[in-house]
């Protein structure tokens, strides 16, 4: 395939509808919105921009479509995940470049995304079929408790922009295997991955109504009915903790279970007996993955006072040696971030943390012209009260502290609402056993700069989030439990 002309095939070849009961529909305003390129603004197509009437359609579909769904067998459910993820690994290149031009992450780290999506596809038509139940006498050994495990019912899946495949495919896959109908929201910025999600999943043999995918940019006034409305059973959301608060109130009114996977602010750990190259590596991973703009980013760098200049000067030498530009070109390692607020952003709290006497190593420069780039920057000095030490940076931009020992960084790495994941870099077992448990998050890397893994259980604690996405208990999720009690009479 050739990557030219800011790929119009491939953006010319995903439908641009909505997904409703197995067909692509206008919405019933006929109303569309525009999808742009990061890179360069332009807009690369339009689609259907839903309103309530057509997120209700949406979801009688996944109810009418759910008591025949839950009752296919889960081989014939596992095997539709597994072509799936056959057909996206043949696609990787057509949707690495659909992701590249509607997000703006180089075309590298898109294929990567590809891959890891395709994984949770996999992973889960594995564990369709391994969905067990138990058999157990009561104490008293009058009754046998016989225990069942069902889908949860029709679900609403809420996604974000920076991974739009595998943020899809981490609850479409889950989801499918339990046997569960779904409503998918992504997006706006990014919904032309999902689109093309629901035409994989659709060729893979989904039968209509299992997936349904609605595109909008008004997302609250779609989705409040929706879980306001008593019938949809789950929702899967993925995305900012400020909304997270506002749906986790909506869903309590009529009690939906949730999954809530929220944002991070996630500490990195430099003790004084790190390998500082394999630290170096961890950081280049944890804060450049998706130009920062990963929840699981690097948000806070504590290093050790005695390791902190040599660490800050190397650090900042390899981000300085990074290529910025338009994902689509060969070399570019580092994309536009996603839209004019979101780099408004960024250069607000650089320019905060510099009033505070912050040095920038490296960066710090919003480049002139189009696309919304922001350069590879490592602050060094950074005030503890920065308005980036408590933010979500969600960009190119590593502030860098000292500390002087282990009890004062825990404390002050824990001293923060959020508790995604931290990261801890050092050669002494016992301190990384001891500095892992004392973490308040949930999960580490421990001299690794990347924790995702669809076989690992991916999620936080405190405000980033309830539930944990992939692992062996990523489809409990959408699995509730039943019981029987069978008393057994002795014989006659
Ligand atoms: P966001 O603003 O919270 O939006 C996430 C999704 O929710 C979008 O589809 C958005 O649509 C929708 N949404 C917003 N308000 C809504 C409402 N009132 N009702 C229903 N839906 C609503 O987050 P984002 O900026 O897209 O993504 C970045 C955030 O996601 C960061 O905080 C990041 O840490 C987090 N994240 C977390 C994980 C994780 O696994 N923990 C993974 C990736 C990202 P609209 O844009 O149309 O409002």
């Amino acid at each position: 395939m050739t990557i030219t002309d800011a790929g119009t095939d491939v953006v010319a070849d995903v439908p641009k509808g909505l997904f409703i009961d197995g067909a692509w529909t206008d919405a019933a305003s006929g109303r569309t919105f525009a999808v742009a390129d990061p890179a360069t603004g332009k807009v690369l197509c339009e689609i259907a921009d839903a309103g309530p009437d057509d997120g209700r359609r949406a979801l009688e579909a996944a109810v009418a479509a759910q008591e025949g769904w839950a009752a296919t067998a889960p081989r014939a459910r596992s095997e539709i995940l597994r072509r799936a993820y056959e057909i996206i690994l043949a696609r990787t290149e057509e949707l690495a470049l659909l992701m590249t031009l509607e997000m703006g992450k180089p075309l590298d780290q898109a294929r990567g995304e590809v891959a890891y999506a395709a994984e949770f596809f996999r992973w889960f038509s594995e564990e369709a079929v391994r969905i067990d139940g138990g058999y157990a006498p009561t104490p008293d050994g009058a009754n046998r408790i016989v225990v069942m495990r069902q889908p949860v019912g029709p679900c609403l899946l809420i996604t974000p922009w920076n991974f739009p495949l595998a943020m899809g495919t981490r609850k479409i896959g889950p989801a499918v295997a339990a046997g569960c109908t779904m409503v998918l929201k992504p997006a706006p910025q990014t919904p032309l991955s999902s689109l093309a999600l629901a035409g994989i999943l659709t060729e893979a043999g989904l039968p209509a109504g299992v997936l349904n995918v609605v595109t909008t940019t008004d997302a609250a006034t779609v989705v409040e009915p929706l879980l306001r409305g008593g019938r949809v059973r789950k929702l899967s959301f993925t995305g900012s903790t400020a909304v997270g608060r506002i749906l986790l109130a909506q869903c309590a009114d009529t009690v939906v279970r949730t999954s809530m996977e929220l944002g991070g602010n996630a500490p990195f750990i430099v003790f004084d007996d790190a390998d500082l190259d394999v630290a170096v590596d961890g950081a280049m991973a944890a804060k450049m993955r998706n130009m920062g703009e990963a929840c699981t980013a690097a948000n806070r760098m504590f290093v050790h006072r005695s390791v902190a200049d040599e660490f800050a000067a190397r650090f900042a030498e390899r981000m300085a040696g990074l290529t910025v530009g338009p994902g689509t070109e060969p070399g570019t390692d580092v994309g536009p971030l996603i839209d004019a607020a979101g780099r408004g952003k960024v250069e607000e709290l650089v320019a905060d943390a510099v009033r505070r006497d912050a040095k920038v190593l490296t960066g710090g420069t919003t480049p002139e012209g189009s696309g919304y780039f922001y350069p590879p920057t490592v602050l060094t000095d950074v005030a503890r009260d920065s308005a980036l030490m408590s933010t979500e940076i969600f960009g190119p931009v590593a502030a860098v502290t000292t500390f002087e020992d282990e009890d004062d960084v825990v404390r002050v790495a824990n001293d923060t609402d959020w508790g995604l994941v931290g990261y801890v870099f050092t050669r002494d077992l016992d301190r990384a056993i001891r500095v892992s448990e004392r973490l308040e998050v949930g999960m580490v890397g421990l001299n690794t700069g990347l924790v995702s893994n669809p076989a690992a259980p991916f999620g936080g604690v405190k405000q980033s989030g309830l539930g944990r996405e992939g692992g062996r208990v990523g489809i409990e999720e959408f699995l509730e439990y039943k019981y029987l009690a069978v008393p057994v009479r002795a014989a006659k």
